[in-house]
């Protein structure tokens, strides 16, 4: 498999190179060149088979002849063995025609661990095969660092540098990310927003010359194959609930785009998804983009999902690629114009095809807990505030004899102080991280500026000591 950048102007790489690259070279997202389909009898025959072996079998066509299958499904497996429950990504049902896909059983209690998981065994295996070092970089509204940390740490071939927005993430993300005592591991504490976090991210990647010395390599969702990785399981659901026979609608609480990306990919490959229904919370430039066409940043609301309070979502540009009719000239356009002026409006044409896949809707912070309170009454369980977002925007959407099936995605005990507001219970954590407020803390602040990040990571990864010691 070939991968192009939605810019048009980065050099086409294959899978291997990709997972390395991250951001493509022209400021752009690489895409897969052609939609590999599954047929229906194979969808058919998903139905509750284990996660990873669909999981494998999903990721394939993407990998393509840079890995042998057996090696594939074993590191798929592997993978999916760092998760405390046997289906890996269990589907429960909270209504007649509403079910939950749990993707919180990983080692950090949010989805991000499945791609992240399968991710830090992918690169460390590219090291080894290339004799490299690298230093992974990630901004993280909390659930990708912590994802991120937990898979890199202690692998040898690896730095991880992970940049979060000071007091912008909840407790129990923040020491997940500081309480990892492996030398590999550095986070960043950064006065400003995720945004800036982000932007300093993509600064340093269009650094070439620090690119280069430190061997810099994204752990962001803007990496193909963290998007690939979590095709598998919106497969596993619907074949679960009788796709291919019977359609499947999905609503995924969303930030940067890239889980319900995953979810347009699979219907790309041949499950048929009815509707995509893209979940925010007051931080909803998504779904003024639906509504009016009008895609421009606004200001930063933290909120009790702190992980979808995120004002520039990343991989909505692959969508744009695939609006635009793969124009790359015209999404560098938009792209352009929307780091100049921040924003731009999506043409009639393009914006007609967005809305023929997908709905919208955002949910505020009264409407968050009031959903999760409910849900408790009517069901006994949990749901954290990202999941409620989900829920809430998927209510609005139920269609008859359509299955919907909200993404839940995270552990209502990584957001207690919202979930104790709502349902007066103090969710607890699971056995694994049960001592964690006891554990010691390592952070370093910084201010929002690159230049102080790059010479912290100059100073401190081991990538870049070597190089100057030879
Ligand atoms: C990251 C995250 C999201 C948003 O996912 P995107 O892929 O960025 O759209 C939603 N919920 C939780 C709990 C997350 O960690």
């Amino acid at each position: 498999m070939r991968y192009v950048s939605t810019r048009g102007e980065a050099p086409v790489l294959g899978f291997s190179d990709v997972l390395m690259a991250g951001l493509a070279a022209d400021g752009g997202l690489y895409v897969p060149e052609t939609w590999p389909t599954l047929s229906r009898e194979e969808i058919a025959s998903f139905a509750f088979r284990p996660y990873a072996e669909i999981a494998a079998r999903v990721i394939a066509p993407f990998v393509g002849d840079d890995m042998e299958r057996a090696e594939l499904e074993a590191m798929v497996a592997a993978a999916a063995d760092t998760f405390r429950h046997p289906a890996t990504t269990p589907v429960t049902q909270i209504a007649p025609n509403h079910f939950l896909l749990e993707l919180f059983h990983g080692p950090t209690l949010a989805f991000k661990d499945v791609a992240m998981q399968l991710l830090a065994r992918l690169v460390d295996r590219r090291l080894a095969e290339t004799g490299k070092r690298a230093t992974v970089v990630g901004a993280t509204s909390g659930d990708t660092g912590a994802a991120a940390v937990e898979a890199f740490r202690g692998r040898e071939n690896v730095d991880v540098v992970i940049l979060y927005p000071h007091e912008r993430v909840s407790p129990v993300q923040r020491r997940q990310m500081t309480t990892v005592g492996d030398d590999n591991v550095h986070v960043l504490a950064i006065d400003g927003t995720f945004d800036d976090c982000q932007a300093i991210v993509k600064d340093m990647f269009a650094h070439a010359s620090f690119r280069e010395a430190v061997g810099l390599t994204g752990v962001n969702s803007i990496n193909w194959a963290r998007i690939v990785a979590q095709v598998g399981y919106y497969f596993a659901a619907a074949a679960a609930l009788g796709a291919p026979e019977r359609p499947v609608s999905f609503t995924v609480p969303t930030g940067n785009f890239g889980d319900i990306f995953a979810g347009y990919v699979a219907k790309r490959m041949g499950l048929p998804i009815d509707r995509l229904v893209i979940a925010t919370n007051v931080n909803d430039i998504l779904v003024r983009a639906l509504s009016r066409g009008d895609y421009r940043t606004d200001t930063v609301t933290p909120t009790s999902s702190p992980s979808m309070d995120i004002q520039v979502s990343s991989n909505f540009e692959r969508l744009l690629f695939e609006a635009y009719g793969r124009d790359g000239a015209a999404v560098a356009a938009l792209m352009g114009r929307l780091k100049q002026g921040g924003g731009f409006d999506i043409d009639t044409e393009p914006l007609a095809a967005i809305r023929r896949e997908f709905s919208a809707a955002s949910t505020d912070e009264a409407g968050t807990l009031a959903t999760i309170g409910r849900i408790h009454k009517a069901t006994d369980l949990v749901i954290d505030p990202h999941t409620a977002v989900g829920v809430a925007a998927a209510e609005s959407h139920l269609t008859e004899g359509v299955p919907m099936v909200t993404l839940a995605t995270a552990h209502p005990a990584k957001f207690a102080e919202a979930v104790e507001k709502a349902t007066g219970l103090t969710p607890r954590l699971p056995e694994a991280l049960a001592d964690l407020e006891n554990r010691p803390e390592r952070v370093m602040r910084l201010p929002a500026d690159t230049g102080a990040v790059e010479t912290f990571i100059a100073d401190t990864c081991r990538a870049t000591r070597e190089d100057a010691a030879q």
